[in-house]
């Protein structure tokens, strides 16, 4: 597992020791790093393979193999330990009062920042959390392509609503909004390769979900598919290997999606 720094520590270090924040970014790495080390520690229960940890400024964001291919449920469950570990936080910064580390007035800080962390990171918007576990719901329903171009369309929808509606209005906000689109733009871009992707894996990992018959040439996650034919149905292994050993349908796909 490979570990190495962000350069973005260059430019923050230097801005949050200046502006006296040195206390507050400690503790949003504290917080940030414990959240991404519960999506880490259950992803390793699951097999997921981690490539490598980066450590930015404010946390760790770890790089796993396979994210958005395997089982839904066990991926809804790695999103979902991330935020909870934000309950967790207020115990450990009122232990943080009682050995005297912090003050009382700074505990109140921290609960707010706390608070602030946990909503931007639940809302429904690619590549926040929230915005991942609605798109492990909509694979729950929808073919794979489908649910893709859904999360980002639901994502851009969420974020034109919350600045509509004044939710986003400081600067350092409207970055961070600016930020979130352009994830979207490069996630919109890369769809067909990420399908691409999808599919060798589901080749090389042969899945036993319940059986849903597919009339369409794209498959469900969520199922072990069978897929409709012009001369009869076809298992999913059958459908995919036909795919991956015609060599013109494969090239046809993959000149489709660059
Ligand atoms: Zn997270």
């Amino acid at each position: 597992m490979r570990i190495r720094f962000s350069f973005w520590w260059i430019l923050f270090l230097p801005l949050f020791f200046y502006f006296h924040m040195a206390k507050t970014l400690f503790f949003m790495f504290l917080m940030l790093s414990i959240h991404e080390c519960a999506h880490m520690l259950i992803a390793y229960l699951f097999h997921y393979p981690i490539e490598g940890v980066i450590i930015y400024p404010f946390g760790l964001c770890a790089q796993m193999q396979h994210i958005g291919m395997g089982n839904v449920w066990k991926e809804l469950l790695i999103i979902v330990v991330g935020p909870l570990t934000h309950l967790f936080f207020p115990y450990l910064f009122q232990m943080f009062v009682s050995l005297h580390l912090i003050s009382d007035a700074y505990l109140m800080y921290l609960m707010r920042l706390n608070q602030s962390i946990v909503l931007f990171n639940l809302l429904p918007v690619y590549p926040l959390d929230g915005g991942r576990i609605v798109q492990s719901l909509y694979h729950m329903v929808f073919h794979y392509m489908n649910a893709q171009r859904l999360t980002l369309i639901t994502s851009v929808i969420n974020l034109f609503l919350l600045f509509h509606y004044g939710i986003v209005r400081t600067w350092s906000s409207l970055i961070v909004m600016g930020f979130l689109l352009a994830q979207i733009c490069m996630a919109w871009k890369q769809i067909g390769l990420e399908r691409l992707a999808f599919y060798q894996y589901r080749k090389a990992h042969p899945v036993a979900l319940p059986i849903r018959s597919n009339c369409k040439q794209d498959l469900y996650r969520a199922y072990t598919n069978l897929m409709k034919q012009p001369n009869g149905w076809i298992s999913e292994e059958e459908w995919l290997h036909k795919h991956f050993q015609d060599d013109d349908a494969y090239h046809q796909m993959v000149s489709k999606m660059l």
